[in-house]
């Protein structure tokens, strides 16, 4: 399970301050310190958790808790909330053009889930929206990537536009909207192009997709196994493109929280959604506070 071992340790942590009716200045430093390391164990960045740590301490050893009637409680209030906040705070919901067809471009690198997602993604606007999204297969490199949207598309029973492999990018996101429009669909999903590497080629065509779309949201998928690694992905897209979101994938595995927990302050841009499985419903949307939470038990 995700968070695993960070959930354990802090929990472990919290449960020493948790039911004491006296907490000193002292005990809220051991104790944090043992939070860093969990922290810093997990994979979150060393920035992020330099900067929790001290909220935290700033606001745990304040008068207000210390000398409250409840102040192991208190304590572990203000990690949650800070937890919360770290990862976002209030849910991040997904945009709506005030004409439609509102448009989301799917971004991200080769394998970290973005063909799935868009599929995913689709499925949630229908099943929790009652919208009727229309799929746009733009990414004519990887090899099936196409077979691959249409395939999720004969399962959900949604149509998908494709022109083939021949036909640039810009042209088939041009097009599809196009489409949409004609259709009257209020969702157009984009599956653009992903690369194993960020070059500047496809910076560019993403940068161009950008452009002529105008998209409403510019979502980057991304692999929480990556870690920090995912991070620095995300850094170097919303740097290039500009993101107004986050899908983080393969949350069902048993990724340390790394990527969850530092996304949003690095970036400044929050997650989203979650991947939670391979399968078509395997995806939520993404609530902060039930994540910190799920983490302190
Ligand atoms: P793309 O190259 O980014 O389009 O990646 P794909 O959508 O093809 O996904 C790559 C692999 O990751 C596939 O085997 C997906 O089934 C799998 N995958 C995607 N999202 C998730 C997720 O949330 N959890 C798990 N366990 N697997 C996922």
């Amino acid at each position: 399970m995700a968070f695993e071992g960070l959930a354990d340790r802090l929990q472990q942590t919290l449960q020493k301050v948790r039911g004491k009716g006296k907490v000193t200045e002292a005990d809220v430093k051991v104790m944090m310190r043992e939070v860093r390391l969990a922290l810093l164990e997990a994979d979150v960045n060393f920035k992020v958790v330099k900067q929790f740590i001290a909220k935290v301490k700033e606001r745990a050893i304040g008068q207000e808790v210390l000398e409250s009637l409840t102040p192991g409680q208190q304590v572990v209030k203000v990690v949650n909330e800070e937890l919360t906040a770290l990862m976002g705070g209030e849910q991040s919901k997904i945009a709506v053009a005030n004409k439609p067809p509102t448009v989301i471009m799917m971004v991200g690198l080769q394998g970290a889930g973005k063909t799935t997602s868009t599929g995913k993604l689709a499925n949630h606007l229908r099943k929790k929206h009652n919208r009727m999204p229309l799929l746009v297969a733009a990414d004519v490199y990887r090899p099936a990537a196409i077979n691959q949207l249409q395939t999720l598309g004969k399962q959900l029973g949604m149509p998908v536009f494709d022109l083939g492999t021949d036909t640039s990018p810009v042209e088939i996101a041009k097009r599809g909207i196009e489409k949409a429009k004609e259709e009257h669909h209020d969702y157009v999903i984009i599956d653009t192009a992903g690369r194993l590497h960020i070059d500047e080629g496809l910076m560019d065509e993403l940068a161009q997709i950008k452009e002529i779309t105008n998209p409403d949201e510019i979502l980057l998928v991304v692999d929480a196994m990556t870690g920090q690694d995912a991070v620095n992905v995300a850094q170097s897209f919303h740097d290039q493109l500009g993101l107004s979101g986050v899908v983080l994938t393969k949350l069902d595995g048993d990724t340390r929280g790394g990527a969850a927990l530092s996304i949003k302050s690095v970036t400044n841009t929050p997650v989203k959604f979650i991947g939670m499985g391979e399968k078509l419903d395997a995806l939520e949307p993404f609530h902060p506070e039930r994540m910190a939470s799920r983490i302190l038990g």
